[in-house]
């Protein structure tokens, strides 16, 4: 027993300088890289500078494109935080919120670098496409990690997930509603991943940014041996904290919205240390259960009787779709009581397609 105890000690000695050693070389790596430019494919930002410009989505099975990109790379050093927007091709909020933000924060007053991606899915944003790419089909966010020799969403995915995941410290993924979405503003944080220090860091993202709704998302609801599909999954896999939220519905731009985003953009920088200041915390967030979705099974014309955060209770009517004379193909009733957190109100509806999206709203969550 003595002796094992020895070699213990022996061995929690040359643990502990070993993981001395470890940890000095690689702050010392992540301050040298805080020292000096900071490179996303061939943009490059000096320290205390902002540069501006594009990834280069080559011509591959399909046609390419490219990936507007900011880059603020502060005068003092700190995390790496990347802002997505324009995965999905009609969701404005974040889009027209990462553009203002580049007005108002400076490198100088910055603590880390700040990646922002303007439009991740350039060709659904210039085709005012929702949820796919006009030009291969695809869900940008169902694709993840990406191929690079895939078609030109997987390719996207695969730069976002190369080139700038993988130097992040922090990453968001924004949404919003596409133009025909009565949505809540609303969250997903993980829960329950096997590096809790980074659960940690996404509950603190989630309740940094504001948004009265958030969904606790268990971190192996896809399980590691399938693709990521989501970005905010493929980012933690990495080992990267990510949160995806949404903001804004209809695809329309309110400026009440703008602001409220942007607050929250802020004060999450202060709660990670990148802005002097001090944060707010979201203390009576109403989180959401026991996720629900309700689809239609058929292409036809959608009818909807319930409006966005609007409480329903179980087995209530709450829309209907028709075939194109008029006949009745369908009635939708809530599976649950709880609230709405995303109703379609287009008329087009095809089949497999969501409809509602309800769930429980709770002051607690069990993880
Ligand atoms: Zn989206």
């Amino acid at each position: 027993m003595e002796a094992a105890l020895v070699f213990n000690k022996k061995k929690d000695f040359l643990q502990v300088l070993l993981g001395f050693i470890f940890v000095s070389f690689f702050s010392n790596i992540l301050v040298a890289q805080n020292n000096k430019t900071f490179t996303v494919g061939s943009i490059e930002a000096d320290q205390g500078e902002m540069a501006k410009g594009s990834l280069s989505i080559e011509k591959g099975i399909d046609e390419g494109t490219f990936i507007p990109i900011t880059i603020i790379n502060g005068a003092k050093s700190g995390p790496v935080l990347t802002l997505v927007a324009g995965i999905h091709g009609t969701e404005y909020v974040p889009i027209i919120t990462a553009q203002k933000l580049v007005k108002e924060i400076t490198p100088d007053e910055l603590s880390g670098t700040l990646i922002i991606v303007h439009i991740a899915n350039i060709p659904a944003f210039s085709s005012r496409s929702d949820y796919s790419s006009p030009i291969d089909y695809k869900n940008l966010n169902r694709i993840f990690p990406g191929k690079i020799d895939g078609t030109v969403s997987e390719r996207i995915a695969f730069t976002l997930s190369n080139e700038i995941m993988s130097k992040s410290d922090y990453y968001i993924d924004m949404h919003g509603g596409e133009f025909n979405e009565r949505i809540i503003d609303y969250l997903y944080f993980y829960y329950g991943c096997p590096d809790g220090d980074l659960c940690k860091k996404s509950y603190q993202l989630a309740h940094a940014m504001g948004n009265k709704y958030l969904f606790p998302d268990k971190y192996n609801s896809v399980p590691d041996s399938l693709p990521s599909g989501y970005s905010d999954l493929e980012a933690f896999r990495r080992g990267v904290a990510s949160i995806t939220l949404e903001w804004g519905d209809q695809g329309a731009v309110k400026p009440e919205e703008i602001d409220k985003a942007l607050k929250g953009i802020k004060n999450v920088m202060k709660t990670i240390g990148m802005l002097e200041g001090k944060p707010f915390i979201n203390e009576n967030p109403v989180y959401l259960i026991n996720e629900k979705l309700v689809n239609s099974n058929y292409d036809g014309i959608l009818f909807t009787f319930v409006d966005r955060a609007q409480y329903i209770t179980k087995g209530t009517l709450i829309g209907y779709t028709t075939d194109y004379w008029g006949n009745v193909l369908e009635e939708y009733h809530s599976p649950i009581s709880g609230i709405v957190v995303v109703v379609k109100i287009c008329p087009s509806i095809n089949k497999g397609e969501s409809v509602f999206r309800i769930a429980e709203p709770v002051d607690e969550y069990k993880e």
